[in-house]
């Protein structure tokens, strides 16, 4: 099942070197005792992080809805990895997946609400198909806020714990990508906003990561669309190569660094903030996205 798109972020990781079975670190780390239940975590951004936060110490439940992808994940990352079958846009999967958590765990500390989709390009606002609007909406954003109604309710009577989202830097800025996947990006910094405002009285952090483009299977999936005929590790070059900070290309271990950076009690006094994970691209004007030559060259 390690076919198609996803492939090709298997290539792109040989070819920075990097192994595809992470050992798992016995030190002490830096979420000690933890319990994570992350979305979305079967592939990309989500499984890197799964695999930071249990390198640190911590018990990760992986949701996603890739049945076959998502078990193999939770095998690969070892005991203190499972998997739960769980589509964002069914309430109950979500609510499931939270109690799943908490009868293996006995607690949820950390929340992170991952999953997320991109979707078909319009050309312009006029024609925007409002049915493809709906279910990234369902998806991207009611799956967030109700992953944050579920984990709440564990967390208040907790009285902690530290829930993340992944927005965009096409939740900041116009332009970057079409409408209706930067609008959803958008909604979540708005979420992280008014639920942190909510649940600080209940000593519960809320903070989102925008992250710029990475090649996973999501943005190759895009970047095909929008440039159809180009060849897969093409596509992943036009990635890594659109970036603003010279000498660096965005990963998913970036995201992961700053998820475990603000799930740790080091962040302990850290709510309602997004952090961006850009290396500086939405600091200045933007050439647009991807930038044109990257493409003829
Ligand atoms: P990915 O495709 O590797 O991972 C997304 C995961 O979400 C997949 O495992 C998929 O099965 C899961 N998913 C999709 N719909 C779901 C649903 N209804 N219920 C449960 N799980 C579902 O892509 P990624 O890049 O790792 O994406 C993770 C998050 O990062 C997304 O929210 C995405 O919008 C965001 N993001 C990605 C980039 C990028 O360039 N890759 C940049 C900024 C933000």
């Amino acid at each position: 099942f390690r076919t198609g798109l996803s492939k090709y972020v298997f290539i792109s990781r040989a070819l920075r070197g990097e192994s595809f079975s992470r050992g798992l670190s016995t030190q002490a780390g830096r979420l000690e005792g933890k319990v994570a239940l992350i979305t979305g975590a079967a592939s990309g951004i989500g499984r890197e992080t799964a695999t930071k936060f249990i390198n640190n110490g911590a018990k990760v439940v992986i949701a996603d809805i890739q049945h076959q992808l998502g078990q193999y994940t939770a095998e690969e990352l070892g005991p203190n990895a499972s998997f739960i079958s769980c589509d964002v846009t069914k309430e109950s999967d979500i609510s499931n997946a939270i109690d799943y958590t908490v009868s293996k765990h006995s607690k949820l500390d950390i929340m992170y609400n991952n999953a997320g989709v991109a979707c078909k390009t319009a050309p312009s606002i006029v024609d925007l198909d409002l049915a493809v609007f709906d279910r990234v909406m369902d998806i991207n954003v009611r799956g967030v806020i109700a992953g944050i109604k579920h984990a709440s309710r564990v967390m208040i009577p907790q009285r902690t714990g530290s829930i993340l989202c992944t927005s965009s830097v096409t939740g900041l800025m116009g332009g970057l990508s079409q409408h209706t996947y930067s609008v959803s990006k958008c909604a979540i910094i708005g979420i992280v906003k008014s639920l942190a405002a909510e649940l600080c009285k209940y000593g519960i952090r809320v903070n989102c990561i925008s992250p710029f483009a990475i090649a996973t299977p999501l943005s190759v999936h895009e970047m095909c669309r929008l440039f159809p005929g180009i060849d897969g590790q093409r596509v992943i070059e036009i990635v890594q190569n659109s970036g603003a900070l010279e000498g660096a290309i965005c990963e998913e271990s970036d995201v992961a660094n700053a998820a475990l950076y603000l799930a740790s009690d080091e962040a302990k006094y850290v709510s309602g903030h997004n952090l961006v994970v850009d290396g500086g691209f939405t600091t200045f004007k933007s050439f647009g996205f991807p930038a044109p030559d990257a493409v003829k060259n």
